[in-house]
């Protein structure tokens, strides 16, 4: 049985508390156009989503069109937000300045957003060399390219590797690599985390360090049976 040497973190929601800034901004965005969601709702709902999926649901759910500008509006927005408001996800200094695993970040979103939103949230130095961004593959998640691209750079196996995701898109992708699952679920149902295969699901940081030990000695290797 593998060891698991190689912990692949996401970004957002993960290490740094981004999603949750996003949906309130899209909730306020969908509130403007006449959908009136809570929040739990809209996390429910759009939580994981490419913006181009979130304007089809908009679209086909609720029979409404965004502006024509929703996709640089949300985006201007959330930059504003996040200049201002970005934090590190509570708990996770803790888990990085003690972590003696191998690790790296892995993310939809491109290498100069993750750098800039890590450097403003302190968490630069623990990834320094070692991001790895969906934009410099062919699929962004839920397809599981980006996280086999950091497995291969960083020198491991895939089932070697452990992912901490905190979307059903992000774990898919890990089911689909073949890697070990822990899903974070400060903000999501953790049963959305379970159904696509999370193999753990925890919703407080402060967990993660004995998950990893456990994870080294219970390695799920089972792989996936979705078509990619
Ligand atoms: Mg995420």
């Amino acid at each position: 049985m593998d060891k698991i040497k190689l912990v692949i973190f996401d970004c957002d929601g993960v290490l740094i508390d981004s999603e949750r800034i996003a949906n309130i901004i899209l909730l306020e965005i969908l509130n403007e156009i006449g959908i009136f969601l809570t929040l739990e709702e809209v996390i429910d709902i759009f939580i994981g989503t490419s913006t181009n999926f979130c304007i089809e649901i908009i679209q086909n759910r609720f029979g409404k069109s965004p502006p024509e500008n929703f996709a640089t509006e949300f985006e201007r927005r959330c930059i504003q937000a996040f200049i201002t408001d970005l934090q590190p996800v509570q708990g996770i200094k803790d888990v990085l300045s003690t972590l003696k695993l191998a690790h790296c970040v892995a993310s939809n979103s491109g290498r100069n957003w993750v750098g800039k939103a890590l450097a403003k949230t302190d968490l630069l130095s623990y990834f320094s060399g070692k991001i790895f961004s969906a934009k410099e593959v062919t699929r962004s998640k839920p397809y599981p390219d980006v996280f086999l691209y950091a497995a291969e750079k960083m020198g491991f196996l895939p089932q070697e590797c452990v992912v901490i995701e905190d979307t059903p898109t992000g774990v898919r992708a890990g089911v689909d690599a073949g890697m070990t699952k822990n899903g974070h679920t400060e903000m999501i149902n953790p049963e959305k985390l379970r159904e696509v295969g999370a193999s753990v699901v925890f919703n407080d940081m402060k967990l993660l360090p004995n998950l990893l030990e456990q994870n080294q000695y219970f390695v799920n290797s089972a792989k996936s049976k979705r078509d990619i």
